[in-house]
C-alpha cells in the first residue's frame, strides 16, 4: 500500500526529538509521502532541513492564519523563491473567523498576498479556513487560484461549498476528523470529492482519530482515517489509498 499524508507538521517541537522515529514508523505504516505546512516564518528553513534529512518528506511554506504578525508581512515577498527552494505548495495560508483575538482584515490581507505569489509562481496553496467560506470564494474569485490548484485541508463544508472550490481547481484533504461520527453533510461531501478531489492527511501533531482521542498524532495513524473514508465511501482500503495517492502526487507535481 502507498499512501500520501498531504498535510501535517513535522517542525511541531512534539516532534523534535524523535523526528527519525517518527518518519520511519510513517514508511512502515506505507507512507511514501509526507507534505509538511510551516506556519510561520521562523520555520521555513526548518522545514527545508527536514526536507532535505528524509527523502519522503517534501515541505510547503507559508504562513497560517493563527500565527500572523505584522512583522512577518515583510517576509510574505520571500515566498516567489519557494519553488526554487525546492518546496512543493505554499502553505498553511488561509482565513479563520472562529480564533479570538483574530485581526479578521489582516488575516485577509496576509492571504490573498500568499495566494497571489502561489498563482504568480505556479505552486498549488494549502489552505486552512473555518467560518469563512464566503470570504475564501471572494478571495478566490478576486485573486484567482493556481494553475496546479491545491487542497483545502480539514475541509468542514457542504457539498454544494466542495462543488464551488473545485472550480477553481481545488482538492480536499481529510484526517481525524473522519473517524468521529459523521454526520449526513460529511458523507454528501465525501461522495462528491471522491475518487478524483479527496486526498488523506493527519494534520499530526493535532487532530488525532478517535482511537488515539487525547494522544499526539502521529503520522503512522493515518491507517485509521484511511479505515474510516473506505467506509464512508464505499471502496476498499487498497483503492482509496491509491486515488489519494494519485491525487496528491498530481496536485503537488510529485515523482
Ligand atoms: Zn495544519
Amino acid at each position: 500500500m502507498r499512501l500520501v499524508d498531504a498535510h501535517c507538521h513535522l517542525e511541531s517541537v512534539l516532534f523534535a526529538e524523535d523526528l527519525g522515529r517518527i518518519v520511519s514508523e510513517a514508511l512502515d505504516a506505507g507512507i511514501i509521502k509526507l507534505i509538511t505546512s510551516t506556519i510561520s516564518p521562523d520555520q521555513w528553513d526548518l522545514s527545508r532541513n527536514i526536507a532535505q534529512r528524509f527523502p519522503a518528506v517534501e515541505y510547503a511554506l507559508g504562513i497560517h492564519p493563527w500565527y500572523i504578525q505584522e512583522s512577518y508581512r515583510a517576509r510574505i515577498p520571500g515566498l516567489h523563491r519557494a519553488k526554487e527552494l525546492g518546496a512543493v505548495a505554499i502553505g498553511e495560508i488561509g482565513i479563520d473567523r472562529k480564533i479570538e483575538n483574530g485581526d479578521f482584515l489582516l488575516q485577509m490581507r496576509f492571504f490573498e498576498d500568499q495566494l497571489a505569489i502561489a498563482k504568480e509562481i505556479d505552486l498549488p496553496v494549502v489552505i486552512h479556513c473555518r467560518g469563512a467560506f464566503n470570504e475564501l470564494i471572494h478571495s478566490l474569485k478576486r485573486i484567482g487560484s493556481p494553475q496546479s490548484g491545491g487542497i483545502v485541508h480539514s475541509f468542514s463544508g457542504s457539498a454544494e461549498l466542495a462543488d464551488e472550490l473545485m472550480r477553481f481547481g481545488l482538492s480536499f484533504s481529510l484526517g481525524g476528523i473522519l473517524t468521529l461520527r459523521n454526520s449526513r453533510k460529511r458523507i454528501e461531501v465525501m461522495k462528491k470529492i471522491y475518487p478524483n478531489h479527496f486526498l488523506l492527511e493527519t494534520d499530526s501533531p493535532d487532530i488525532p482519530p478517535v482511537q488515539k482521542k487525547g494522544e499526539i498524532n502521529y503520522p503512522k495513524y493515518i491507517v485509521y482515517n484511511l479505515q474510516a473514508a473506505a467506509e464512508i465511501v464505499g471502496d476498499t482500503i487498497e483503492n482509496v489509498a491509491q486515488n489519494t495517492t494519485r491525487n496528491a502526487f498530481r496536485i503537488f507535481n510529485l515523482s
